[in-house]
């Protein structure tokens, strides 16, 4: 295969091990949602697991099964959507996932069916303080309540928010925090225990200091890439994809490449043809990495400077940085080497969040 996904596992363990320090007596569930984001389900878990840490935040019942198939038998595993689909609670309570619950018909199916399957339904309660997919809302603490009053059938284990706006402001992020505390209080108060209370992921583990209570789910900072700017935090940036130099090839002043001539030369160019493309994965990051942060003008200005000026993208050859000219194609990206040492066969790197690389790609660890 010219074009291959390489995960430099010696940096995931480095940012697995910076995790666990940062992350001090508080749990550590790594989320493996995605395909672990991007890495693998499997290869990530095993990683994970040999580095000390057996708890895993999954979204789908199909993840619990890969994992307790591929022999995770004693790890916990935290399923993060709440879901009244009765099939769906049905695998999670046989394969002793622990349920997310943020609705009343979410518990009630999952108090049912553990009924019937004679088990008890692990679960933690949700509480929605902005995400608004899944979660109670705070101000119905007696439906919480209730969950420990008359269902009898599941197990309360822990209580959490999940936190929409981390990454930008620690205000409504500190408000959020107090509102799941709220929610804590009341059941406490009631002679409830909600057992492992968490609210943290990687951007308010990294950013903010304070006490992160029981636990913390963690994903992006594993890859190296969070979603807050954090200089000293140690972590690495993990995955690249691998191509090789199909051709290379003189333009004259004046030609084109790519589609609607996006590029044109201003002087004789030297480039490289690259057979990799938005396809693969490359170049579709940097529109979609911008979700997190179109809101801020900062980088609202730094998306025009993008589309209007003109985006830079760059791509390693020989270890040196060859500017992509024009559009990234489906399959192919064009580099300038005018002033780079390139010739036909050699490899070209290309960064990319693991989290976008088409799994068509085969991924190889080194
Ligand atoms: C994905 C996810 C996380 C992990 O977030 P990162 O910022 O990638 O660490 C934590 N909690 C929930 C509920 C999630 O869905």
């Amino acid at each position: 295969m010219l074009n291959i996904f390489v995960i430099e596992k010696d940096k995931l363990v480095s940012n697995i091990n910076i995790v666990k320090k940062k992350a001090g007596n508080s749990k550590i569930y790594a989320v493996v949602k995605g395909d672990g984001y991007g890495l693998g389900l499997l290869r990530f878990a095993e990683i994970l697991r040999d580095n000390g840490i057996n708890a895993f935040a999954v979204t789908e019942p199909e993840e619990v099964l890969a994992l307790r198939d591929a022999g995770f038998k004693d790890s916990e595993i935290l399923m993060l959507r709440s879901t009244a689909i009765a099939d769906e609670i049905e695998t999670l309570i046989k394969n002793d996932a622990v349920l997310t619950l943020g609705s009343n018909d979410a518990a009630a199916a999952a108090n049912g069916i553990a009924g019937k399957l004679e088990k008890k339904a692990r679960a933690h309660i949700k509480i929605d303080t902005g995400m608004g997919r899944y979660g109670f809302n705070p101000n119905a603490a007696e439906s919480v309540k209730s969950l420990f009053e008359y269902m009898t059938n599941i197990e309360i284990e822990g209580l959490y928010t999940h936190l929409n706006r981390a990454y930008k402001s620690r205000k409504t992020t500190i408000k959020q925090i107090s509102t799941l505390f709220d929610v804590e209080k009341k059941l406490k108060d009631s002679g409830y225990s909600p057992g492992c209370v968490h609210f943290a992921g990687s951007s308010v583990l990294f950013k903010y200091n304070i006490d992160l209570r029981d636990a913390v789910r963690i994903g992006s900072a594993f890859v190296g890439r969070l979603a807050v700017r954090c200089k000293n935090s140690g972590l690495e940036k993990i995955g690249y994809l691998q191509s090789r130099v199909c051709e290379v090839r003189w333009l004259d002043k004046g030609q084109t490449v790519g589609y609607g001539s996006a590029y044109r030369a201003s002087r004789p160019v030297k480039i490289a043809v690259i057979p990799l493309g938005f396809r693969h994965g490359f170049g579709v990051s940097k529109i979609r990495d911008t979700y997190r942060i179109r809101d801020g003008l900062m980088y609202v200005l730094s998306d025009i400077k993008k589309t209007i000026l003109g985006e830079k993208i760059y791509v390693t050859i020989n270890g040196k940085k060859a500017r992509s000219l024009g559009h990234i194609g489906m399959l192919h990206t064009v580099a300038d080497v005018t002033k780079i040492q390139c010739e036909t066969g050699d490899i070209a790197r290309f960064d990319i969040n693991p989290l976008y690389v088409s799994e068509s790609v085969e991924k190889t660890y080194v």
